[in-house]
């Protein structure tokens, strides 16, 4: 396989891989946003007061690049408001607050054999299903795409240190993201389906590869991050380069990931939307744990169900320590949350920025092929024209020339103003 240029090798860190995911206790109250997704967010389809069951929809959007959103507890609607997501943004939200029943309202389940691709793509959409990766694409506009594609690539990577969600689900309901796999295949037309995983789960791989005959094949990856975004792995897994501002589809391939496709396959058979997912919890808790919990849960509630935290809490981070986002107050699991670390003063040592030496390392480490040392300088330099000329905008802030900048510069920090720069230019 060819791999793909650039990227580092953090210490995996994954001190959870060999944990089982629990279930917790339901939490007393979840905030589910209405904005969870890439593109349009939701309007509520619910007041202040009303009683809500488990799976009932409760925001949609007539956008075509949307996806609804379902309640994660029976109970009623206590307040419809603002509230603060993972990533920092805002959005308005739905608190619920639970009657303690968990009473459900699912979907009638579909047969995947029977039903056609059209039924098959509305059940994706009507489950509210998306990326459950980080990007939170909507699937079943993934699925639908306006070029034909060759392969479904399943993203079972989960290259970021600490987290082992996927790892995880892979070992205890492989089956289940096999079946969900197969629906996606049938739903793209395509006959090939390569399962992609890193070697640093080799008891993965070997389960999986007992599992996917007649479904597709394990595809063993050298471990490295960031292969898990999909353009580096279409160029490790198939040869082939997604064009700078173009996407997977035009290279004839579809990349969804293990959660995904364990979530398009509960909506099929079981008729039951996207309201929980698993979250590694991990870092300095007392005990690290992967555990499924419902959408809306406060982080603070999954801390709980962990021991606390322990020592010196420096950041809580809702993601991995690579491409994370950290938090400053308590915000809810989304549909796209696969971590939440705790760093204390082992992981976040606060060192002063020096000058840039011109190592060049930083360049040599970008999977992108941009030069972020002069990105650095073009942004502190408010170039912003220049900055576009130099590609800025596809830089996918993955963080690889931050990690290996000796002198400690904020490089991924300074490309976000560039893009804000940017973006104020073209308005
Ligand atoms: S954060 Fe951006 S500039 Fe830095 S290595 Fe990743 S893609 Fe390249
Ligand atoms: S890695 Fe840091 S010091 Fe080296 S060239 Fe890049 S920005 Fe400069």
């Amino acid at each position: 396989m060819p791999g793909f240029r650039g990227g580092v090798h953090p210490r995996g860190l994954k001190l959870t891989g060999y944990k089982k995911i629990e279930v917790p206790p339901l939490p007393p109250r979840v905030v589910v946003p209405l904005r969870q997704h890439l593109g349009a967010p939701c309007n509520p389809l619910v007041e202040k007061g009303a009683q809500v069951k488990t799976g009932q929809k409760i925001g949609d959007s007539p956008a075509a690049v949307s996806a609804p959103v379902h309640a994660s507890l029976s109970g009623t609607v206590v307040e419809l408001s603002q509230q603060r997501l993972p990533t920092g943004d805002k959005a308005l939200s739905v608190v619920i607050e639970s009657d303690g029943k968990d009473e459900w309202e699912r979907m009638p389940p579909l047969d995947p054999e029977r039903a056609s691709r059209e039924e098959l793509l509305q059940r994706v959409r009507e489950a509210g299903i998306v990326g459950m990766g980080g990007a939170g694409f909507p699937t079943h506009v993934k699925l639908n795409p306006p070029k034909k594609v060759d392969t479904l690539v399943v993203n079972g990577v989960e290259c970021e240190p600490y987290i082992t969600a996927d790892h995880r689900l892979m070992l205890e309901e492989g089956e289940k993201i096999l079946e969900g796999a197969k629906i996606m295949a049938k739903i793209l037309g395509v006959e090939r389906v390569l399962i992609a995983i890193e070697d640093n789960k080799p008891d993965a791989i070997e389960h999986m590869e007992k599992l996917s005959e007649g479904v597709g094949k394990v595809v063993r990856l050298r471990t490295k991050y960031p292969q898990g975004d999909e353009r580096h792995l279409l160029r490790a897994v198939l040869g082939r380069e997604v064009p700078v501002g173009g996407l997977p589809l035009d290279v004839g391939a579809v990349v969804q990931n293990v959660g995904t496709c364990k979530a398009v396959r509960d909506a099929v058979l079981l008729g039951e939307p996207l309201v929980e997912r698993v979250v590694t919890v991990t870092g300095e808790v007392a005990e690290p744990k992967n555990l499924r919990v419902r959408v809306g849960t406060p982080f603070s509630y999954l801390l709980q169900q962990c021991g606390g935290t322990v020592g010196g809490v420096k950041k809580v981070v809702a993601g991995g320590p690579m491409m994370g986002f950290a938090v400053y107050e308590d915000v809810p699991v989304v549909k796209t949350t696969g971590c939440v670390l705790v760093m204390g003063e082992r992981q976040v040592v606060e060192e002063e920025e020096g000058p840039c030496i011109r190592c060049g390392r930083c360049v040599e480490a970008c999977p992108m092929g941009l030069m972020p040392t002069h990105l650095v300088r073009l942004v502190r330099a408010k170039d912003f024209e220049a900055c576009q000329q130099y590609n800025l905008l596809s830089c996918d802030e993955c963080g690889c020339c931050a990690y290996v900048c000796p002198s400690k510069i904020p490089i991924v920090h300074v490309i976000r103003e560039g893009k804000k720069g940017i973006r104020r230019l073209k308005k």
